[in-house]
């Protein structure tokens, strides 16, 4: 182990001393795993060959594709290996760099919020703060607490009118995932500036409480020095950060979720041993039983997903859940012809445990809770370019309206 405390210890100054880091000739394969074995010889290559392997799908089960990404002096072992194993593989981005480079114009962050570039959490932020003065009466910020690095963890509360069911919805607990925060940033503007007679007659049904980055620290880092960065940045052992994803107290650590502190998919020391997941599952407690909806937003794949996580737990409602599901994905096409998959976590992507929206429906007791893995299907990942974030909120909203349109049929009879 100490071999690799100070491995790991030297790779961080090296990396803190070029900051940020960067990405020249990354090449991200997508492997296909047919057995067993192949997993597990996945996951062992991984681990011996920790800064130079990263995860962007896991390889958790056999005949579910992984896309790894794998840094220049390691590309020709590492194809190697796939050939001796007999796993296929395909390259899915050549050189993650150029994407990176591509995803920040030079005037990044400049000019007015919109929805043409990503923005920094500063940026979000000081929106967020803009919002109540624009909207007076029906827009309030609103703090379910602060991160490790005590980064507030903000969102807004939009409210027509008193005693209407709440709708949660949770933005980038996964820091690199970027276009969560765009998204979730374009609801709030839609909700709140839209004409459209549909969109209102729904909206104005719901409460709204709204967080587009429930990892302020990671997200910051991800801008600031490791654009790849998922976890939380609290120091565990000899690295930092745990999967926010992997934190929350239902089945936490029971299948799909890592005890290694240095794997991107750790599940922390103990259930909510993360400030910000602490923090929010305080607040979305605070909320009592009004709290009816609950959606949360990732990226990639393309995937529309209910709990649970676990494949021995089925939700209590889960047809109620598939047929809404299904619905929403044809709502979501029906804009730009982007095809979703849907079904519940542990069926449509795999067992995974610990995570948020497995609590809020298992613990909270919350009935209709959604998952979205956003665009796009590996071609970019997480490196979506920012022409893509209006078309990708758009068709999402339709999925959103569609679910709070079946909500309300549901809840009002
Ligand atoms: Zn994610």
């Amino acid at each position: 182990m100490l071999w690799r405390v100070a491995l790991l210890t030297l790779a961080a100054l090296l990396l803190t001393a070029g900051k940020p880091r960067h990405f020249d000739s990354h090449t991200v394969y997508r492997v296909l795993p047919t057995k067993e074995l192949h997993v597990q010889f996945l996951n062992e290559f991984a681990d011996e060959h920790l800064h130079d392997i990263l995860f962007w799908e896991d390889a958790n089960v056999a005949n579910k594709s992984a896309d790894v990404m794998v840094t220049p002096r390691m590309q020709s072992s590492f194809v190697k290996a796939l050939k001796e194993k007999s796993i296929t593989y395909s390259v899915f981005i050549e050189d993650v760099q150029k994407l990176i480079d591509k995803q920040l114009p030079d005037n990044v962050s400049m000019g007015p919020f919109g929805w043409d570039v990503y923005h920094t959490l500063h940026d979000v932020h000081a929106w967020l703060n803009s919002l109540p003065a624009s909207y007076p009466g029906i827009v309030t910020t609103v703090r379910a607490g602060f991160s490790f690095e005590r980064l507030e963890i903000l969102g807004v509360k939009i409210s027509y009118g008193t005693g209407r069911p709440i709708a949660v919805i949770e933005g980038t607990i996964h820091a690199r995932e970027w276009i969560s925060t765009a998204s979730v940033t374009w609801f709030i503007n839609e909700i709140l500036s839209s004409t459209d007679a549909r969109v209102r007659s729904i909206i104005d049904q719901f409460d709204f409480y709204i967080f587009p980055v429930t990892n302020p620290d990671g997200y910051e880092y991800s801008w600031t020095d490791d654009r790849m960065w998922r976890k939380t940045r609290r120091p565990n052992g000899p690295c930092f950060g745990t999967d926010g994803n992997r934190n929350w107290d239902h089945r936490w650590s029971e299948g799909g979720a890592s005890s290694d502190q240095c794997r991107e998919d750790y599940a922390g020391p103990k259930a909510f041993s993360e400030c910000e997941t602490k923090a929010m599952s305080e607040f979305l407690t605070s909320l009592g039983s009004d709290l009816q909806v609950y959606l949360s937003f990732h990226n990639y794949r393309q995937l529309l997903i209910y709990p649970y996580g676990s494949s021995h737990e089925v939700a209590d409602n889960a047809a109620e859940l598939h047929k809404m599901a299904e619905k929403a994905v044809k709502a979501l096409e029906s804009r730009y012809g982007t095809h979703y998959g849907f079904g519940s976590v542990a069926d449509a992507i795999y067992p995974a445990t610990g995570g948020s929206i497995d609590w809020v429906k298992g613990k909270l007791g919350v009935p209709y809770v959604f998952l979205w893995e956003l665009r796009d299907k590996g071609q970019y990942g997480f490196l979506l370019p920012p022409d893509q974030i209006i078309p990708t909120s758009e068709e999402t909203f339709y999925s959103v309206l569609s679910i709070l349109e079946d909500v309300w049929d549901a809840l009002r009879c």
